[in-house]
């Protein structure tokens, strides 16, 4: 990791920004940031923000989101946790917690905006961005959009960027709604994985 790399996943680690706001969720968690890149990474996955078990765990999509996303990508976990190669960019570093009702809260937007500029300028090598779900989409593609629209236009942003929906059970009735995700964005996806990893 080059040094400003380091410093920055450093600082990430230790930023303790949204202290008081996580105290006052039903969670009433401290901070954990988990900052998973390094500046060779050819792919990004940028998600939303870790869940619970990550929280606890440390490790990004250390869940069956993260299952699932594997194998969209085509990934082994070897491969999908491979900071040389797979930065792992969550809208928000730290779990956000739960609401009085038990629901996920949004990612805090003070995160995208102390940190995602430096981290996307620390990590020239991307050349493949997997966005995963509306908060990602809106980051790197700009202007909202209905999250089903975004998925379906593929076409316009591959092969250096495919927007995806959560991978997470919640999508489960979407997946079933959408058969061409499987159909035709997944192979695209993993076959642009493929070139991105092997290519020299
Ligand atoms: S969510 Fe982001 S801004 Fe908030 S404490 Fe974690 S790393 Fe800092």
């Amino acid at each position: 990791m080059s040094d400003d790399a380091a410093l920055l996943a450093e600082r990430i680690r230790a930023c303790r920004i949204c202290a008081e706001r996580f105290r006052a969720t039903a969670t009433g968690h401290e901070p954990r940031p988990v900052a998973w890149f390094r500046p060779g990474a050819r792919i990004l996955i940028a998600g939303q923000a870790p869940g619970a078990r990550v929280h606890a765990s440390g490790v990004p999509f250390d869940d069956a989101s993260g299952a699932r996303l594997r194998d969209w990508l085509a990934l082994e976990r070897e491969a999908f946790y491979d900071t040389a190669r797979v930065a792992i960019v969550p809208m928000a570093f730290c779990f956000p917690g739960y609401d009085a009702r038990g629901a996920d809260l949004p990612p805090p937007p003070i995160c995208r905006a102390t940190w995602h500029d430096a981290v996307m300028a620390a990590l020239p090598g991307i050349r493949l961005r997997v966005l995963v779900g509306a908060h990602a989409q809106h980051y790197h593609l700009g202007a909202r959009a209905p999250l089903t629209q975004r998925v379906a236009e593929w076409r316009s942003h591959a092969p250096e960027i495919f927007p995806l929906p959560h991978p997470s059970w919640r999508s489960t009735g979407w997946l079933k709604r959408n058969p061409w995700f499987e159909a035709e964005v997944l192979p695209a996806l993993r076959a642009r994985v493929k070139e991105v990893l092997t290519d020299d």
